[in-house]
């Protein structure tokens, strides 16, 4: 093609914008169309992984994160009467890789992202609406009647993706039955150091504790309750405190120090995972193509993924759409590995009977160090060898 590729991506979650900055930094023409009216800033906080780290790394971006957020420097999983059950060995296998996984707000993610695009390529209040393929490219028009083409499309428009709709039908929901609360809040307490990311386990509920630098602190808490009361919460923190009466004192103290209006909640959800993720010129990437349960906390890092894989297929391959398979079928079985992990993570670390739960505190407990050390291994390695690419 004597042109550059011109790409369209729908969609400016973390996703979308990653795809964008991977796919300029190729040497491809890029326009992201996001349907609300101005980029969303709003939201909690991540942890960024360090196989995304070093996927964005094997095709020479690099965003600088550690300016951004903190390294993760200390992973404990505690039960509520505040006894350490194990730590985990997240940051060694990080470093191992080379790359720190870092803890960081949506918003200086999104800064991070937005640092590398010209702003002129993102165009706002476009929802697509409608997808036409032919011989040439693709035409996507949007709900205000604007119109664009391209030689692809990639769908980066999160959990309820028209284009996944476009490419595979409407697919069904799967409620996992409890609520996420989220918020980010500036608080100072000896027990959270600089990196220190502490996960407390009770009964049914959760609570996570997150360093994210600047003097901020993101926790997120979970609670088993039928998906109505959840998609529907209308409490105030006081409500979200009787949910962790009797456990440690840090847990009560920042959900009280947080005021409500800053704290989220999310219905946990996530769709049974589908391997048809393109046809033609369009494909999906990040939770259009595979949403999953927060519990690994690698949605976003799925996505990042998925982005730095696009860009490698894109510039091996001459032919565009051959990519786009190409894509699909490497990062198919990764993805899923991480749905279904994060699914069978979430029912277990969601048990509520004393039985149960003292099973999965042993399990933990007992567990030999190097199956824990591969099992990360596995999860954190980000696997460049099977790309056919030298890693930088
Ligand atoms: C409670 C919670 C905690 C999480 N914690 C973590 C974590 O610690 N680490 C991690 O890696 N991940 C985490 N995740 C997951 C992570 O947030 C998502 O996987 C990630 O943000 C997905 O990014 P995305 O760009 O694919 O989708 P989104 O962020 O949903 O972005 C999609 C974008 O597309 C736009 N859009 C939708 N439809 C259209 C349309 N028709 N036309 C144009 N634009 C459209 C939307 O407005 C949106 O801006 C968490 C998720 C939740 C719910």
């Amino acid at each position: 093609m004597s042109h550059p590729l011109k790409v369209i991506i729908a969609g400016a979650g973390i996703g979308g914008l990653t795809a964008a900055v991977v796919l300029r930094h190729i040497g491809c023409e890029v326009e992201v169309y996001e349907q609300a009216p101005t980029l969303r800033t709003a939201g909690s906080g991540l942890s960024v992984m360090s196989n995304a780290v070093a996927a964005l790394s094997s095709i020479g971006v690099n965003l600088n994160l550690e300016h951004f957020g903190a390294p993760v420097k200390c992973v404990e999983i505690r039960n509520i009467k505040d006894q350490l059950i194990r730590e985990l060995p997240i940051p060694e296998v990080s470093s191992s890789n080379g790359f720190d996984s870092v803890c960081i707000s949506r918003k200086a993610l999104q800064e991070a992202l937005l640092k590398q695009l010209d702003k002129n390529i993102i165009h706002v209040g476009a929802k697509v609406t409608q997808i036409t393929e032919s011989d040439e490219g693709v035409s996507v028009h949007f709900a205000d009647g604007r119109e664009t083409q391209g030689d692809l499309l990639i769908g980066a428009d999160g959990f309820y993706s028209f284009v996944r709709d476009y490419v595979r039908g409407n697919q069904p929901i799967r409620e996992a039955d409890y609520i996420c609360w989220l918020a980010i809040t500036r608080y100072q307490h000896p027990q959270i150091t600089p990196g220190y990311v502490a996960h407390y386990w009770g009964e049914g509920k959760r609570i996570g504790l997150i360093d994210i630098g600047g003097g901020e602190i993101y926790w997120w808490g979970t609670a088993n309750m039928p998906t109505e009361q959840a998609t529907h919460w209308q409490g105030s923190h006081r409500d979200i405190l009787s949910y962790y009466e009797g456990w440690p004192d840090i847990v009560s103290d920042i959900i009280s120090q947080t005021p409500s209006e800053d704290i989220i909640s999310v219905a946990a959800q996530d769709r049974p995972f589908s391997s048809l993720w393109g046809k033609g010129r369009v494909t999906l990437l990040g939770d259009a193509a595979h949403p999953m349960l927060t519990t690994l906390g690698q949605g976003a890092g799925m996505a990042i993924e998925d982005a730095a894989v696009l860009g490698h297929m894109l510039k091996q391959q001459a032919d565009p759409v051959a990519a786009l398979r190409r894509y699909e079928e490497i990062r198919i079985p990764r993805a899923e590995m991480f749905v279904d992990i994060s699914y069978t993570q979430s029912e277990l670390e969601q048990q509520a009977t004393p039985s149960s739960c003292q099973e999965r505190e042993d399990a933990l407990r007992f567990e030999p160090a190097e199956n824990l050390r591969e099992n990360f291994e596995q999860l954190l390695k980000f696997p460049v060898n099977e790309l056919g690419v030298i890693s930088k």
